[in-house]
C-alpha cells in the first residue's frame, strides 16, 4: 500500500509502501517514553521502500527491549517521530510511525507486542468516558 505523510510543523515530507497487515501496537517501555504517551502505533516498510521528499530527518540511536540496536528518525524542529529500524538487519521490522500517515485511518492494528509492559488501562480505552471534541 502506498502512503505518504508528515511531521507535524512540515519540515519533513515522506512517501512509503507499507504492509497494512504488519500494523502493530508497541507496549515497549522505548516506546511509552519516546512518544511521550501510552505505546507506539507502527506499520512494516515494504522492502525499505521509504523516500524522504523533503527535509531532513535526525537519528537518535538506542537500543530496543530486545537488545538490539535500533536507529529512531525524527524532525529535528518538531520532535515528531518518523521511523525506527535495525540497519544492518534488512528483514527488521522497519516501524513507519503511523500517526504520521495521512492515511493512518485505514490502517488496522494486527498484532500487539510487548504486552508485559503495557500500561494497566491500556486494553480498557473504551470504558474510559469520551467527548467528541475537547471536554
Ligand atoms: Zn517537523
Ligand atoms: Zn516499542
Amino acid at each position: 500500500m502506498k502512503v505518504d505523510g508528515s511531521c507535524l510543523c512540515g519540515a519533513i515530507a515522506y512517501e512509503a509502501v507499507i504492509d497494512p497487515d504488519r500494523c502493530v501496537i508497541c507496549h515497549c517501555t522505548n516506546c511509552q517514553i519516546n512518544s511521550g504517551t501510552g505505546f507506539g502505533w507502527v506499520v512494516h516498510v515494504q522492502d525499505r521502500n521509504f523516500t524522504l521528499k523533503k527535509g531532513a530527518l535526525k537519528v537518535y540511536e538506542t537500543k530496543a527491549d530486545s537488545g538490539r540496536r535500533r536507529l529512531l528518525s525524527f524532525c529535528g524542529d518538531c520532535g515528531t517521530r518518523i521511523h525506527a529500524q535495525t540497519p544492518e538487519e534488512p528483514d527488521s521490522f522497519f516501524g513507519l510511525r503511523a500517526g504520521t500517515i495521512r492515511q493512518r485511518a485505514q490502517l488496522r492494528p494486527r498484532q500487539q507486542v510487548w504486552c508485559g509492559s503495557a500500561m494497566p488501562w491500556v486494553f480498557d480505552l473504551g470504558a474510559i468516558p469520551g467527548s467528541e471534541r475537547q471536554s
